[in-house]
Order: C-alpha cells, then sequence, then structure tokens
C-alpha cells in the first residue's frame, strides 16, 4: 500500500484516536519523567524480556515463576505508581470550580515566595526554591528533608535562616505547598554560567536543566534575584520581574483571578 492509499483509507475517528492515545502517553511520560517510576518501568521491560526469553528457551520453572508474578503486577503497578496515577487523575478530572479555589492557593503560595525572596535578598541571606511544574521531582524531595507544609513567607524565612539545619540546599514546592528542605539538586556543567556564579546558582541551573521546574535563587553574596528556567538563567530580578516571571510560568494563561490582578501592587513589590 502506497502512503496515499493508507492516508485515504484513514478515517476522521482514527485520526482522533491515535491522536488521543499519543496525548495520554506523552503526558503519562511527562509525568513519570525524573521520578523513581521510570527505574520501575525499566525494570518492568527487563522482566517482560526475559519471560519472552524463558517462553523461547522452554524454561518451564522460571516461566511459572514469572507468570505468578505477572498475575500480581497490577496491584504492584497500583501501589508503586500511587503517587502519579493520583496526578494523573487529579489533573484530567480537575473540575473548573476546584480549578479556580487551587489557582487562587497557587497564587497566594507565589505572592509568599515573591516576599520572601525579596526579603531575603534584602537581608543578604541566600535561598534556593525549587517550583514544580508538570514532571515530578520526587527524588529531589527524598533527598531532603520532608516537610509538606503549607508555603509561607515565615515558614521560608525560617528555613533559610542560616542558623539552622534546613538552610544548606533547596527548597522544593508542589504547588501550594513546601515538599522538602534541605534538598540536593544536580549541579549545571554548563560553561557559560559565569566563573563568579558558586554552586548555588549552579544548582538552580542544573534542576532546570534536568527537569522543567523552576528555581529561585537569592545571592548571599550580592542579595540578587535570579531565576533558572528550561536551562536559563534570568538574573537581576526586582521583585516585579520575579513575580512576572512566576506567574509566566506557573498560573494557567487566562486563569489568574481577579484579586491577582487587583493587587497588582502587592506588598511584594513595595518590599524590594
Ligand atoms: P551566593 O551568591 O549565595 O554566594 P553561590 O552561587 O556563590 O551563591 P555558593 O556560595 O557556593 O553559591 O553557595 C553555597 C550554598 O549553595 C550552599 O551552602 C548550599 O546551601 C547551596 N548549594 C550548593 N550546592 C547545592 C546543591 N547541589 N543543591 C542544593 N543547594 C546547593
Ligand atoms: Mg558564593
Amino acid at each position: 500500500m502506497s502512503y496515499r492509499e493508507i492516508l485515504q483509507t484513514l478515517s476522521l475517528s482514527d485520526v482522533v484516536d491515535v491522536a488521543a492515545v499519543t496525548l495520554i502517553v506523552y503526558y503519562l511520560l511527562l509525568l513519570i519523567r525524573g521520578t523513581r517510576a521510570v527505574q520501575v518501568l525499566v525494570g518492568l521491560l527487563v522482566l517482560f524480556g526475559v519471560a519472552a526469553a524463558a517462553r523461547y528457551l522452554g524454561l518451564r520453572t522460571l516461566q511459572n515463576v514469572l507468570n505468578g508474578f505477572f498475575v500480581l503486577l497490577p496491584f504492584g503497578v497500583i501501589v508503586l505508581f500511587q503517587n502519579e496515577i493520583r496526578r494523573a487523575l487529579t489533573a484530567f478530572g480537575k473540575n473548573p470550580l476546584v480549578r479556580v479555589s487551587h489557582q487562587e492557593r497557587i497564587e497566594a503560595s507565589l505572592q509568599e515566595i515573591v516576599l520572601a525572596a525579596t526579603t531575603l535578598a534584602s537581608r543578604r541571606i541566600g535561598g534556593l526554591i525549587v517550583l514544580e511544574r508538570l514532571q515530578g521531582l520526587r527524588e529531589y524531595v527524598e533527598n531532603g528533608i520532608r516537610l509538606d507544609a503549607v508555603v509561607s513567607y515565615d515558614l521560608l524565612l525560617t528555613i533559610f535562616d542560616p542558623t539552622t539545619p534546613l538552610h544548606d540546599g533547596a527548597v522544593i514546592v508542589e504547588d501550594d505547598r513546601i515538599a522538602a528542605a534541605a534538598c540536593f539538586l544536580p549541579l549545571s556543567s554548563n560553561p557559560s554560567l559565569s566563573t563568579r556564579s558558586g554552586t548555588r546558582h549552579r544548582a538552580a541551573l542544573g534542576i532546570s536543566e534536568e527537569t522543567d521546574a523552576l528555581a529561585v535563587v537569592v545571592s548571599e553574596e550580592t542579595g540578587r534575584i535570579s531565576v533558572a528556567v528550561d536551562g536559563e538563567l534570568h538574573e537581576r530580578l526586582d521583585a516585579r520581574g520575579l513575580r512576572g516571571m512566576l506567574y509566566r510560568h506557573l498560573v494557567t494563561p487566562g486563569e489568574e483571578t481577579r484579586r491577582a490582578r487587583r493587587e497588582g501592587d502587592s506588598p511584594a513589590e513595595t518590599a524590594a
């Protein structure tokens, strides 16, 4: 069959069908990228390979053992991927009303983050805050100290107080919650990062290269605020610039609440 003939036999529903499956697989892959789930998937693929080999070579005992395993597999998948499944279902099933209040909570937490970053900057206290987007950051949360607390200005300032054990490393924010503090991030090896920037800035850039997350850095040396996103470091931001950056990447376009627009001149801006 030629390419053209294949095209002619395609109906619209086939196209929609394939597009829908492609989208779902794409979003599922995005959800699990950078999480432990990837390793689990690789492990499962290896087991399927072993099972196929066992069948081909007629290894009966191995086949029996693996068959028993595959019967239990669906339950294992639910347990292992419970977080991913929950995230996927909540993303698919968000009703518009829940969504507005969700957006409001995220915007409120962004305000707290802007205020905290500008205060840290004015006091010359170093800070590193990673904001999760589509891709899970559990791998990095797990190497830090778990918090699971609502984002607030006071908590952020307390965490980055240089006399506390939690200040060293990054805070990771998921939605409107601080998932963990003192997290270790991958360092970027981007040579264009100026040699004046130390490891805090390299870590911010690193996480923005490895994942789709956004990282806010406050420099202890210069009191400057930068944001790393998609492998780029945007330096010397003021409160307004930081706020614009966070909103652009974390608030769904067209869904900014009226409250946020009214608060155009929030305390965050005047603090800088
Ligand atoms: P500053 O401008 O604030 O001095 P910097 O980019 O020059 O920042 P350093 O002076 O090396 O960086 O800052 C070191 C701090 O950065 C550490 O105390 C630690 O809190 C944080 N940090 C360094 N590496 C990492 C990492 N891989 N993951 C998370 N945080 C890190
Ligand atoms: Mg330094």
